[in-house]
Order: structure tokens, then sequence, then C-alpha cells
């Protein structure tokens, strides 16, 4: 039990309107289908009534985009782009509290999260990809490269706003134009940002957000009018992804699932790396696809590493989103909630020990505590799939190669991390790992200059750093 710290962030800064339509052209327009609710994970409110776009609005936004496109965008010099993409980069800046706030009320994620670590690096997004508008000739393998034209892009709702900028400021720094679709459990913040691009004076067309849940990502996805696709989510839906452009010439990214092992040597300093372990599954609920969701840890430190980690969970306060003390808030929805109990479960039954702290959890709302499972094998499921939830599967090796044995036994290849004093062995760490990034003696560290994505089924193409524009270029 603690007591809530009200954050000066509070509710009454965002104004949540009864009902959204689309962002087309440039404007907010009614939607030809229907709509759908989107809630409060944390209080399970209704938010808002939001459109869901069929394939007619789909067919508006891309050919809005392609007007945008062919009349505006891609002949407009790199240098005035880039006075566009600078300007949404200051106004996400001055109001980024109230685009903070909007985030942890409806993706459920605590306000220090949203406030500290997803805004300010959406705004350096756009800061950094600013900068790469009028110098794209060092960007690709070409001296003259061109934009791709309309790019369909499909994000997930973990990192709303941070999905978001991953997508858009590449592709609006290269010349395209973009009709993104944001998740149907948090629409809120990318209508938000619309608004912004109409504060920006963004020329109408260059940024078309339609929401809508999987029906209308594909009807996006299959339309003839795209060039690229940009899509971010489940294995399973970026392989039907990958089946549907199969055969035309669109361009595809696929930033997918993971299941990390965060892999700790004796040598380790132990209290950073329970730091590490904490930041590695537990920020942002463990909805992260890069989350260090296996813990591989070397055999003779084991029990002396696992007593400090349940030492600090017991300090983890979870609770409301919008509580500055939070650490751990609400479970982003309810079919999410079932699947994190439903593995969880498995893993019990299939003889894992299962642990958390005590904690109270709120009335209303989607929550589970941090979790944490011992005795894990390879053969476990709660070892091979990923949970997307705070759930962490401990697993011990003895020596280094048996690490990597175990951290590359897997499908995946997003993330992983090595805790260890020794950097030949951080270096021989990261040429085994089958991981898009490794980190070392930290985690879930993020920055506009890093590029970013995976191996095997966790996708492929990258995003962010210069690689991030290859993507948008041809
Ligand atoms: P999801 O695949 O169900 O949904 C992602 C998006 O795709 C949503 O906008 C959804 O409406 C849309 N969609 C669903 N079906 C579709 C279809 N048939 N055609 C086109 N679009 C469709 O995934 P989710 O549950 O929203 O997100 C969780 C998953 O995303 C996890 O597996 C996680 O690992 C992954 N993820 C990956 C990254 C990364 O960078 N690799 C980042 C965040 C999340």
């Amino acid at each position: 039990a603690f007591e809530y710290a009200p954050a000066p962030e509070s509710r009454s800064i965002v104004d949540i309107k009864p009902s959204y339509g689309l962002f087309i052209n440039g404007e907010f327009v009614d939607g030809h289908g229907k709509s759908f609710k989107t809630i409060s994970p944390s209080t399970e409110e209704v938010l808002a009534e939001v459109a869901e776009a069929d394939e007619a609005d789909v067919d508006a936004a891309v050919k809005a985009a392609r007007k945008a496109y062919d009349k505006v965008w891609s002949k407009m010099p790199g240098r005035e782009r880039a006075k566009y993409l600078y300007r949404i980069a200051r106004i996400i800046q001055e109001r980024s509290r109230e685009l903070a706030v909007l985030e942890s009320i409806d993706n459920g994620k605590p306000i220090k999260e949203s406030r500290d670590v997803d805004v300010p690096i959406v705004a350096a997004h756009f800061f950094y990809y600013a900068g790469w508008a009028d110098k794209l000739e060092y960007a690709g393998r070409g001296s003259d490269p061109q934009p791709l034209g309309v790019a369909g892009q499909i994000i997930p709702w973990n990192f709303p706003l941070l999905m978001l900028a991953w997508k858009i400021a590449p592709a609006l720094a290269c010349g395209n134009t973009v009709v993104l679709k944001p998740a149907e459990t948090t629409p809120l913040t990318a209508l938000l940002f619309a608004e912004i691009c109409q504060q920006a004076d963004l020329p109408p067309g260059v940024v078309n957000i339609i929401t809508g849940a999987g029906g209308t990502g594909q009807a996006l996805v299959g339309h003839p009018g795209i060039d690229k696709v940009a899509f971010t989510g489940s294995t399973d839906v970026g392989k039907a992804i990958a089946r549907t452009v199969a055969g035309t010439d669109k361009k595809v990214t696929l930033e997918l699932g993971g299941k990390a092992a965060n892999i700790v040597f004796d040598d380790a300093p132990l209290d950073q790396a329970v730091e590490g372990i904490v930041t590695g599954i537990f920020f942002n609920q463990g909805h992260v696809c890069c989350a260090g969701s296996r813990l591989l840890v070397q055999e003779s430190i084991a029990d002396e590493l696992l007593a400090k980690l349940k030492r600090r969970m017991s300090t983890l306060r979870i609770g409301d989103p919008l509580d500055k003390n939070t650490d751990i808030g609400a479970i982003n929805s309810a079919e999410q909630l079932a699947r994190i109990r439903e593995l969880s479960d498995v893993g019990e039954a299939e003889g894992a020990g299962r642990w958390s702290p005590p904690c109270d959890l709120p009335a209303h709302g989607f929550w589970f505590p941090p979790t944490l499972f011992t005795d894990v094998t390879q053969a476990h499921r709660i070892a091979r799939e990923e949970i997307f939830g705070p759930v962490l599967s401990v697993l011990t090796f003895r020596t280094p190669s048996e690490a990597v044995e175990k951290a590359n036994n897997t499908p995946y290849g997003l993330s992983a991390g090595v805790w260890t004093e020794k950097g030949s062995l951080i270096l021989h760490m990261a040429n085994q790992l089958r991981a898009g990034v490794v980190w070392a003696n930290t985690f879930n560290k993020f920055d506009p200059t890093s590029p970013f994505g995976g191996f095997k089924e966790s996708g492929y193409g990258r995003e962010g750093g210069r690689h991030g524009l290859e993507a948008y270029l041809r």
C-alpha cells in the first residue's frame, strides 16, 4: 500500500472530444463506416467514439496522400520540408504535457514514462529527421535518392506516439506522404498529432490519419495506390501483410515481436543489472517488443541476483497512470490481460515457480502484478512465446557458449542485453547473438540516431538513424 501523489500533469489539461472523425487531406471528416469506442484501460471509462475507416475512407486518404505527393511534397526542396518537420518537433515540445497525459490515459502507461521517455523521444525523432531532409544524398547507396511515394503505415498500441514518430518523421523527411493507422485501442494521440499537423500548416494530404481495426489495416495494405507498407505489430499479422504484398511492387518493412534474452554474467555489477532487468521487463508493463522477457543468469550468482531482484520488485508501485510515482500502469486491454493471465497460468501448470510481490490492484481497469518465473526450461511456453506483459522467465547458464545457445534458441531476434565488466565478452556476445540490437550494461535505450529492427521472425528493415531513411528512398 502507498500514498497516491497527484501528478501536476492532471487530466484537466487534455481536451478529449466525445467523438473523432478521420484526418484526411488536412481536415477532420466523418467516416463512411461505423465507429468504435476507445476506453481508458486504468478505469474502463469510455473516452471517445472514434470513426472506423472503411474502404471508401481508405481510398479517400490514399488519394489525398497521392495528390499531396505529386503536387507539393515530392516537389518541395528538402530544406523546405525540413522547416515543417522542425515546426512539428517544436509544437510537440510545446504541447508535450498534453501529449503525455493523453497517452497515459488512452494507453495506461505511467506518466513518468510518457512524460520523460516517449514524448521527448518523439520530438527528438522529428528534430533528427528534419536534419536529414536536405542531406539525402548521404542517406543511401545512390547519390540521387528519390522518395517512394505514398506510405501506408500501421502501428501498435504499446507506444502510440513513438511508433507514429518512427514512421512519419523519416517518411516525410524523404519526401513521401503518408496514411497512418493507429491501433484501435490507442487512437487519441495520433488524432492529437493530426491537430499538430494543422497547427504546423503542413500542406493538406501530406499526413492522413485513419482510425480503425484490422479490417482498416487490411484495406490500407491492399490498396493499389500505396507504394510502401511500414508495419509494427504482431508476427502473425506481419506475415499476413507480407503475403498480401507479395507479387506487387510495394516495398515493405516489418517490425514484429520479440523474446529477448537479458544475460547476466557473474562479474556484472549486480545492483546495476537488477535495475536493467527491471527496466527490461517492467517498463511500459512489459508491452515492449524488445522487452528483456528471458533473464539468463550465470548459475553461480543466480540466488544472489534473484534475491536482489525480488527486493527491488517489491518496491515497484502499480496503479494510477497519472500518478507521477507509478512505476507500472494498466495493461492496455482486456484481451491483452487475458493473454498474459493465460500464459502465466500455463507457466505454472508446466511446473515453473511463480512469484509476485504483494500488491493492491485497483478495483477497476486491467492490471497484472510484476511476475517472476523461476525454474524455467527452454521447453516451457513462457520461455518461447511472447507474453507482452510484466512477466519475466528466469533461466540459468554456466558458460558464455551456453548463454549464446539459449539466447538464440527462439524464432525471434529483435534485441538482447549483456551484463559483464569484460569488454571482450561484450563484443564476443554481440557478434554471436542473432538480434538486431544488443545492449551492453543497459537495456531499452532508444535514440533517433540508432537503427532498430529485427532478425528472423522479428521482421526486416530498420527504423531510426541513417538506416531508417533507406526504407523510404529508392
Ligand atoms: P497487432 O499485429 O494485432 O496489431 C498491430 C496493428 O496492426 C494494429 O494497428 C492493428 O489494428 C493492425 N492490424 C491487425 N490486423 C491487421 C491486418 N490483418 N492487416 C493490417 N493491419 C492489421 O499487434 P498488437 O497487438 O497491436 O501489438 C503487439 C505486437 O506488436 C507484439 O507482438 C509486439 O512485439 C509487436 N511490436 C513490435 C515492435 C517492433 O518494433 N518490432 C514494436 C511494438 C510492438
